[in-house]
């Protein structure tokens, strides 16, 4: 043997050695017979197959998720027969039949008369970053969920309100049908939590909060305005059902006799409601509706707290 010869030999050991060393999966498919001429025995420590059993690119399409299948095969045959070099991320089925996400990196081999002559690449295993991915995902729809509650009482929040209010509106517009509001504010709750401090008067409004959940029908939406203001949206109700469900919530708070010393109502923390009733028409403004509603609540305290306002 010569001496380039035998460097030869010895270069291509190390570049084997160097290869199946290495977590990505090297392999070679020659174009012409579509068979493997090489596959890195990592194969089987991944996917349980052994590295004898590639022997055909049909092999590599039936390991394949049968989801991920056809477009990947489409891809890489389309990808291939440009000439392009390109990378495709599938799940490849495992001998003992589970899944793992294998992200395949294709370079495309052409001869001197440059027709394509093989693929050679490389398989990574990337199903941690998957899983990562997934989280992600689950964070996402649980953070798109938490910006529609509000934080403090865990009901819906001022953003959902304004969605809610929209999409009701509109819907007894168009179906003439009444739709209600109540708004609703604790009385003295300054008071309180200057007397109580902070820490209990949060706590006096997540026990306001939960109470006044209870006392919804099903199509009835309810959420936390702002501050110490919660809001009532009551589809397809007349004020009179409206002022009957004011009155129940108002009695509602009353019984939870939740103390409150420094309020000049009674001895124990109560509330203020203003209702209205519209049947929407197409020159009505629900902005201009709730602030009418507003006044009413306006009007309520100032006729001396724990009562009801509907009056224009
Ligand atoms: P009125 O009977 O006229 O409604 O008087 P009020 O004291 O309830 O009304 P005011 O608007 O003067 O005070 C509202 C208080 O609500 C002031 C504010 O510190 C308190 N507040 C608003 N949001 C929160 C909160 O998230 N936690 C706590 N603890 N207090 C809050
Ligand atoms: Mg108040
Ligand atoms: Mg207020």
């Amino acid at each position: 043997m010569t001496d380039t010869a035998k460097k030869m030999e010895t270069d291509s050991a190390v570049y084997k050695t160097l290869l199946e060393s290495t977590k990505a999966i090297p392999w070679k498919i020659d174009w012409k017979s579509m068979t493997f001429a090489y596959i890195g025995p990592q194969i089987e420590a991944l996917l349980g197959w052994t590295p004898e059993s590639w022997v055909s690119a049909q092999d590599w399409a039936e390991r394949m998720h049968p989801e991920d299948r056809e477009w990947v095969v489409n891809f890489c045959v389309s990808q291939s027969k440009a000439g392009t070099d390109h990378e495709a991320d599938y799940r490849a089925i495992t001998k003992d039949g589970n899944y793992v996400w294998i992200r395949d990196v294709v370079h495309v081999v052409r001869d001197q008369a440059g027709e394509v002559e093989a693929l050679i690449g490389f398989m990574f295993d990337i199903s941690e970053r998957k899983k990562t991915e997934a989280k992600l995902v689950d964070l996402q729809k649980e953070l798109e969920a938490l910006s529609f509650k509000d934080g403090l009482t865990g009901v819906a929040n001022r953003r959902m309100f304004d969605s809610i209010l929209e999409a009701e509106w509109t819907n007894a517009r168009l179906n003439h049908q009444p739709l209600s509001i109540i708004m609703l504010d604790i009385d003295y709750f300054k008071q309180y939590n200057d007397h109580y401090g902070h820490i209990q008067g949060d706590d006096c409004l997540r026990r306001v909060a939960k109470t006044l959940s209870s006392a919804t029908r099903s199509r009835d939406f309810f959420a936390r305005f702002g501050g110490e203001e919660f809001m009532l949206v009551l589809p397809e109700t007349d004020e009179q059902d409206a002022i009957n469900i004011a009155e129940r919530c108002r009695t509602l708070i009353c019984k939870e006799r939740i103390p409150h010393e420094k309020s000049e109502v009674i001895p124990m923390v109560t509330v203020s409601l203003g209702v209205g009733t519209i049947i929407p028409s197409e020159k009505d403004d629900s902005i201009k509706f709730i602030e009418e509603v507003d006044k009413r609540l306006y009007r309520a305290k100032q006729r001396g707290r724990n009562c009801i306002a509907n009056d224009h």
